[in-house]
């Protein structure tokens, strides 16, 4: 017998109908959404291969063990230094490296292959256009400059950004340019130079010493992850997983405000050849190294000169396929979009240091649900956890929180 349909079973059905509904709506958007990605990811791929033409690529990596593990990817950045260094004995080379005290990143010059350590590694803040020269600063593009009138070769290591820059400046004052080699990276975006240096200042502080060797490309366990290691004064080290540290973070998220219309891209990479990890590459492809591979991509008679410098002997090289390199590494074409809650994150790393800044911008994009769960706690305890942590007044502001 069929008990009377009753209120309350119909309002549960009508519930149930409503959910049915919205899961319906909510399987439509994921298919759409899955829609979008796919054809998102087919025009990336177009993207790509139409700047391959004028490309030919190279991958490669050094066969001694410490050489490679002390480099970002392969070490092709220090192989071509080398082979420059040895072919032209007035070379001299010219790229990144972290300033006496660790505290920010500078250009220097290299003319001894012993010397090129101290550009290894990938730097990822910005770094101040300047270089150390005879006990003072001069401005790196005016010093390029100098050296190529002095009739040397300069092989001038930067990102597209800072070649674009060196290129300008060399054509506004109609410097020759015979004898000038370029390399870019294939560069993501520098984050802020005040994140690297509150970093420094935060682990300063904590290991009470001061850093003398630094890098975020430690390789502790091989290629990836990436880690970074600080070597203190007094003798103790430390290493942690990149991209789980505050430098990761902000390295992943905030680049600086230039980036965000990145004209060196595609096409308009200007230097000779471009340097990079070889993304894509994986353990069941010929070529592979697990301690770190490196892309290399010429553009003109120049770049492949670079590569015919590198010693075979030192350096397993071997040919590539440029769009299979360009579709696997984004970066080449593709500008990086600002992310939600950017402004407030530079405000903090700017007046409170890259820690707080941090936990700023993770609470400030948690998923409301989340917000809300951690407000029904009781507010004696709320309260005290926020003040503990230092953000109460910045919590209350954004949550209208009393
Ligand atoms: C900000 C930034 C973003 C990057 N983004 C990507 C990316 O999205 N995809 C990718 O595949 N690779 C990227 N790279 C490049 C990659 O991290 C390695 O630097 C590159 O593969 C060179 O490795 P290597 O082993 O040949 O260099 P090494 O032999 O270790 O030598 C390092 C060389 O890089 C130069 N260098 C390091 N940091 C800087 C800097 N900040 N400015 C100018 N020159 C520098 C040094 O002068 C040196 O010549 C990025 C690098 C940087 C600095
Ligand atoms: S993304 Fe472009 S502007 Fe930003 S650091 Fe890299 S090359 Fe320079």
């Amino acid at each position: 017998m069929n008990l009377p349909y009753n209120s309350s079973e119909r309002t549960q059905n009508a519930e149930r109908r409503t959910q049915n509904a919205e899961r319906r709506t909510q399987n439509a958007r994921r298919t759409q959404n899955a829609e979008r990605r796919t054809q998102n990811a087919e025009r990336r791929t177009q993207n790509a291969l139409s700047f391959c033409s004028n490309l030919k690529a190279y991958s490669g990596y050094f066969k001694d063990t410490q050489k490679l593990l002390a480099s970002a990817s392969g070490g092709a950045a220090t192989a071509i230094s080398e082979g420059f260094l040895n072919k032209f004995s007035d070379g001299v080379i010219i790229g990144a490296a972290y300033s006496q005290d660790c505290r920010s990143i500078e250009f220097a010059c290299v003319e001894k292959i012993q010397d090129l350590q101290k550009l290894k590694g990938s730097k990822y803040a910005a770094t101040d256009k300047k270089i150390f020269i005879d006990g003072q600063y001069q401005p790196v593009f005016k010093f390029a400059g100098d050296i190529l009138k002095l009739n040397k070769h300069v092989l001038f290591f930067g990102l597209g950004c800072d070649i674009a820059a060196l290129n300008a400046y060399l054509e506004h004052n109609k410097i020759n340019t015979e004898k000038l080699f370029t390399a870019d990276l294939i560069c993501y975006g520098a984050t802020l130079k005040e994140v690297h240096t509150s970093y420094i200042n935060e682990l300063e502080a904590k290991f009470n010493s001061h850093v003398v060797n630094f890098t975020v490309r430690f390789k502790k366990h091989g290629w990836t992850p990436f880690f970074i290691r600080a070597e203190f004064q007094d003798g103790q080290i430390f290493t942690t997983d990149f991209y789980k540290s505050d430098y990761g973070y902000a390295f992943a998220y905030f680049a600086q405000q230039k980036c965000f219309s990145c004209n060196a891209r595609g096409n308009n990479h200007q230097a000779n050849i471009t340097i990079a990890d070889y993304w894509g590459l994986n353990q069941n492809m010929p070529g592979w190294n697990s301690n770190g591979v490196s892309i290399l991509l010429t553009r003109s008679q120049k770049g492949e000169e670079l590569v015919n410098l590198i010693n075979r002997d030192d350096f397993i090289l071997s040919d590539a396929d440029p769009e299979f390199a360009v579709e696997h590494n984004g970066a080449y074409f593709s500008i990086r979009e600002k992310i939600k809650g950017y402004d407030l994150f530079i405000d903090a790393l700017k007046n409170q240091g890259l820690h707080k800044a941090v936990i700023k911008h993770k609470i400030y994009t948690l998923p409301k649900r989340a917000i809300m769960f951690v407000l029904r706690l009781p507010k004696r305890i709320l309260r005290k956890l926020l003040k503990i942590f230092g953000l109460y007044d910045f919590v209350k502001a954004i949550l209208h929180y009393k």
